[in-house]
């Protein structure tokens, strides 16, 4: 399986770390490794002082595809989770500041918290997906997929042109604005349509 992420998807996120809005979607990966499942802790590593949180709607795909065309897009997810894309901002920043590739900031271990998957018909509003993350109960991030710059449609297609999708391949759709750092003791909690989905204790 594979996992995509897209970065700078809300207009407000991509200005509070002072980046510009893409004209087409920014895709990087993590590997399989970095899953962390079953509401289980994060560890935090030794190698970063400044792990953040980007609270996320994950898209499950549900068919293969290559070279995916609008019209049939939405044929290619049937389910979305909470996820976190846990990122090691300062290393990220040393590695944008070289112009070198995010890996080591991005796709770590047990970077990419993932709730479970609830189908997309059994949400009251597939179209636009409130979703909020806390952080020791106090809500620091409220998005909705509404306001996402590229939409889930437009995600399948420009990935699948480069991209073999595959059944069981995830995709981080972006993060709105709000994101900060953790501490070891924090408690992270995702909600979608105001229903816990994810509880992750940092260690
Ligand atoms: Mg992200």
């Amino acid at each position: 399986m594979k996992i995509f992420c897209i970065g700078r998807n809300y207009i407000d996120h991509a200005k509070e770390l002072n980046n510009p809005v893409p004209s087409e979607p920014l895709i990087f990966m993590k590997p399989s490794t970095a899953l962390l499942v079953n509401n289980k802790p994060f560890y935090h590593p030794d190698y970063s002082n400044n792990i953040h949180y980007e609270g996320e709607i994950v898209l499950r795909v549900c068919k293969n595809g290559r070279s995916i065309q609008p019209e049939f897009a939405s044929r290619y997810y049937d389910a979305v989770a909470f996820g976190i894309d846990f990122t090691a901002r300062d290393l990220q920043d040393k590695l944008k500041a070289k112009g070198q590739p995010w890996e080591i900031a991005k796709g770590f271990d047990r970077s990419a918290p993932i709730s479970k998957f609830i189908s997309l018909a059994d949400l009251k509003n597939p179209k636009a997906i409130e979703f909020q993350l806390k952080k020791n109960g106090e809500v620091v991030q409220d998005g909705n997929t509404k306001d996402l710059i590229f939409s889930f449609d437009t995600i399948i297609c420009h990935i699948s042109r480069y991209f073999t999708l595959q059944t069981n391949d995830y995709i981080f759709t972006g993060t709105p604005a709000g994101v900060g750092p953790i501490a070891v003791g924090d408690v992270l909690d995702g909600f979608v349509e105001e229903v816990q989905m994810l509880h992750c204790q940092v260690k």
